[in-house]
Parts: C-alpha cells; sequence; structure tokens
C-alpha cells in the first residue's frame, strides 16, 4: 500500500477529536477531503434497540452532519452496518418461530428488528447512512480475508474453528492497551484447549444443521462477530480509512480484533486514523438492566407511557442525548428530559433557509463534538430569534445542523419531473466531478423537503440516487 493511501494529506479544519488509539485530543486530517470516511458499528438485529443503543446512532449522527457541513455531503460516506449473523438471533428465531425452518425464522427476526430499528431512530432526527451492509450480503469476503490471514500466517484451524493468533501479531492490543502478558497473567477465562494462546479468538466457527452455515474451506460454518465489520469497513471504505466509531464498551475485545484482523489481512500500520468512543448511558443513576426495572427501549420511550409515566417525542430524547458530551457517561432521568423539553418550548418555528449556521455552534462541534456547548449556544440564538425574526434564518440552520427542530416544509407543489430532472442533472455533473454544481443541486432540492440516496448498481457499479420527501 502506498504511503499516500493511509497519509493524512488533507486540509486542516480545526476539526479535534479524543483519538482512543493515542488517547489524546489531535487534529482532525482526512486522507482525502473528497472522500472522509466513516464507520460506526451498529446494532445486532435480534431484540428492540434501547436507549442506550440509541446513543452512537445519534452522536455519530452528528458528527456525519458536521462533516457534511465542513466537506459537503458528497465528500463524505458514512457506513454503518447491520449484524445479522449472531447466535442471539438464532436463539431468538428457534423460540419465536419453531415450526418455521430456520433460515426463514432467522430471516423474520432479522427483517422485523431492523425495520424497527429504522422506524426508532427516524424519530430521533438520524439521517440515514450512505450504506448500511448486512453481515450476510458479505460472507465471501469474510473466507476471503480468513483464508489471506491463514496464508500470512496469522491465522490457524483447530478444534473445528478458524482463530486469529495474537502472538502473530506483534503490537496487538495497541487500542486497548492491553499486553497479551497481561491478558495471560489475568486470564479469568480458561484456555481452552484448541487455543493457542488465551488472548486467540475465532474468525469461522462450524456450524451444526440446527445453526445457520455457510459453505467455507473449514466445512459448514459462521462467522465470528469481529471479522463481520473488517469486511464491511473495507468494502465500502478501503484498506484504511478516517474514523471508526462506537460505544467504549467495543474498545476490546471489538474494535481491537477488527485492527488486528484488517491490519494484518491488508499488510498496513493502521486501520483507521481515529478512533472515536461514546461513554456508557445510565437510567436513574443505575446501570440500565432489566432486573433492575429501570430497562428502556427506544420505542416504549416513544410510544408507551413506561418512563416516567409518560410518552417522551423523539426530539426531545435526541436533545437529552446531545446536552451531555459523547465521551461522558450520561445518567438518562425524567428531570433530563423534562430539562430537554423545557429547553426545546422556548423555540421559535425555524423557516426554511439557506442561511449558514452559527460559527460559535459549528466551533463548539468542530472541538471534540462539544454538543452540550453547541446546544447552550443555540439556545441563546433561540431565545434572541424569539425577539428578532432576522435572526430566524441563522437559528434554523443551526439546529438543522444539529438535527433538532426540522422545518415542516410545504410539499404541495412538488412536481415529480422537476425532481428527477434535477437528479439527472446532478448525475451529469458528478461526472464531469462538478463538485460544486453537484452540491448545489443537492442543497436547492434539500431546500425544498426533498432528500436524496445515493447508492451503486452492484452490477455496473453505476451511481443510483431515489429521493423522498421529508415532512
Ligand atoms: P450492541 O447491540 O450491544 O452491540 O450495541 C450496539 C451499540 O450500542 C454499541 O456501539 C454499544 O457500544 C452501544 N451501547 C450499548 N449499550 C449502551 C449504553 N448503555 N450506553 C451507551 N452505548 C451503549
Ligand atoms: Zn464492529
Amino acid at each position: 500500500m502506498s504511503a499516500a493511501e493511509t497519509e493524512k494529506s488533507g486540509t486542516n479544519k480545526g476539526l479535534k477529536f479524543t483519538n482512543t488509539l493515542t488517547r489524546e485530543k489531535e487534529v482532525f486530517r482526512a486522507i482525502d477531503d473528497e472522500n472522509v470516511r466513516l464507520y460506526v458499528c451498529g446494532p445486532t438485529v435480534y431484540d428492540f434497540a434501547h436507549i442506550g443503543n440509541a446513543r452512537p446512532v445519534i452522536v455519530f449522527d452528528v458528527l456525519y452532519r458536521l462533516l457534511s457541513h465542513l466537506y459537503g455531503q458528497e465528500h463524505v460516506t458514512y457506513v454503518r452496518n447491520i449484524t445479522d449473523v449472531d447466535d442471539k438471533i438464532n436463539a431468538r428465531a428457534l423460540r419465536d418461530y419453531p415450526d418455521l425452518p430456520l433460515n426463514d425464522a432467522i430471516a423474520k427476526v432479522t427483517q422485523k428488528t431492523a425495520d424497527q430499528f429504522h422506524k426508532d431512530i427516524e424519530a430521533l432526527g438520524v439521517l440515514e447512512p450512505s450504506h448500511e451492509p448486512r453481515a450476510t450480503q458479505h460472507i465471501e469476503g469474510m473466507i476471503e480475508m480468513i483464508k489471506v490471514l491463514i496464508e500470512k500466517g496469522h491465522a490457524y484451524v483447530a478444534g473445528g474453528e478458524v482463530l486469529f493468533d495474537t502472538v502473530s501479531m506483534p503490537d496487538y492490543g495497541g487500542l486497548s492497551k492491553r499486553k497479551l502478558d497481561e491478558q495471560k497473567a489475568g486470564a479469568r477465562i480458561a484456555v481452552e484447549d484448541h487455543k493457542k494462546n488465551p488472548g486467540d479468538f475465532v474468525l469461522w466457527k462450524l456450524s451444526s444443521d440446527e445453526e445457520p452455515g455457510w459453505e467455507s474451506p473449514w466445512g459448514r460454518g459462521r462467522p465470528g462477530w469481529h471479522i463481520e465489520c473488517s469486511v464491511m469497513s473495507e468494502h465500502h471504505l478501503g484498506k484504511v480509512f478516517d474514523i471508526h466509531g462506537g460505544g467504549l464498551d467495543l474498545i476490546f475485545p471489538h474494535h481491537e480484533n477488527e485492527i488486528a484482523q484488517s491490519r494484518c489481512a491488508h499488510g498496513t500500520s493502521t486501520m483507521a486514523n481515529y478512533w472515536l468512543h461514546n461513554g456508557f448511558l445510565q437510567v436513574e443513576g443505575k446501570k440500565m438492566s432489566k432486573s433492575e426495572g429501570n430497562f428502556f427501549t427506544i420505542q416504549e420511550l416513544l410510544e408507551k407511557e413506561s418512563f416516567g409515566d409518560r410518552k417522551w417525542p423523539g426530539e426531545v430524547l435526541r436533545m437529552a442525548m446531545l446536552m451531555t458530551n459523547y465521551r461522558e457517561p450520561i445518567d438518562f432521568s425524567r428531570r433530563k428530559l423534562e430539562e430537554a423539553e423545557n429547553l426545546l418550548a422556548k423555540w421559535p418555528e425555524p423557516v426554511e433557509t439557506d442561511a449558514e449556521p452559527s460559527s460559535e455552534v459549528v466551533e463548539a462541534l468542530k472541538d471534540d463534538l462539544n454538543t452540550a456547548g453547541a446546544i447552550q449556544a443555540l439556545h441563546a440564538l433561540a431565545v434572541e430569534a424569539v425577539k428578532d425574526p432576522a435572526r430566524l434564518p441563522v437559528y434554523s440552520a443551526t439546529a438543522a445542523l444539529l438535527g433538532l427542530h426540522p422545518v415542516v416544509a410545504d410539499l404541495s407543489g412538488v412536481d415529480e419531473g422537476d425532481v428527477e430532472a434535477a437528479i439527472n442533472r446532478r448525475l451529469e455533473a458528478l461526472k464531469a466531478k462538478d463538485w460544486a454544481q453537484a452540491d448545489e443541486i443537492r442543497a436547492e432540492l434539500t431546500s425544498q423537503g426533498i432528500l436524496l440516496k445515493d447508492s451503486k448498481d452492484s452490477e455496473t457499479g453505476e451511481r443510483i440516487t431515489t429521493w423522498e420527501l421529508k415532512r
């Protein structure tokens, strides 16, 4: 791999992030300003998402919006996967659909859960990512990567599994700062006979007839969890990309092992240049758990009188989440939700505008996503806008940047032919690499409440653009 492919050769736009790799706040520079690449581990789809799961989704949605503002949405690729291979999914399928063939039962569980997840996070004001790959679409890529790891001496077959050999990677543990010998000394996990080292982890395991499986050189089996993200991120973002995110519980083992697989398979010195992790969410001061009775799904909060005996609008949940900075722990309490609701109640209705968002708010977000500071500044703007309508446009543009208080657009009078024509003009502009023109056309459509979604034709690789009306 050439240095140019990994070097942070983009410009310094004043963005700073606390990078888990170094534990320091660092200036962000992209590898390529024309394609800033972000990967976030998405949900494992076996059950309703809880309000803790909503935190990374909202936090990284704000990051996606900020990057889109700074670089142009055309130049940001955001991938958030769906994990639809997992033993918890199998168990749920057997429990809920005992009479169906296993594959059909699994498909039902994953589809139903993914649909609910999309509904939940839409209510939280979360944008769709550029790509949302599912693990089951990438099994072939996983088999290929495992083959490479075996060939390069980083993986071995034992006891019906393919395992990653952690000792084969001299700097294994760099993200979590765990050394292999510490892991041995403190090993609470009994070393299973077939493992060479206690920290070795599964890349592929054999499936029984009752378990889902795919044919592979090692027999019919299924992938381990970590290999899924290594393969899906490479597919959409390349061997090395800019930012990788998730909750801090994922640092070890999940992200450590993603790094080990990707770096050893590709022979690179890094997988992603910046690793961002959100802190944990508690409810009323306690770890959320079903036995404590303080476990709430997003859907319950939105639609049932569960938490505090009332329903909560999605916007209040989003606002409450952003009032605490992403790295800090957050205590989700009735008081906090009421505080968020009271602030929002003081905000005026936004207007349609192409004004630039407030630089004070943008600066706060550029400083390691200081959403707490951003909301404070936005609130001050909202109060000003109530008194002085001349401040409404900048207030509206700023609220939109945070995904709060969207304009309720008047959609009457949208002409489908005009929209299609504009999309075609944009596709032409993209082909001609006229990014400014393409950005302009997209912005014009967005201001009419028309959202564009780009994807690629899996056969021809050609860009396909679809559109929808939003509110
Ligand atoms: P899981 O489905 O458990 O893998 O979690 C999906 C995402 O939610 C991961 O990024 C987790 O780190 C995150 N997550 C799970 N529980 C919490 C919590 N209580 N607070 C914040 N993030 C969480
Ligand atoms: Zn992952």
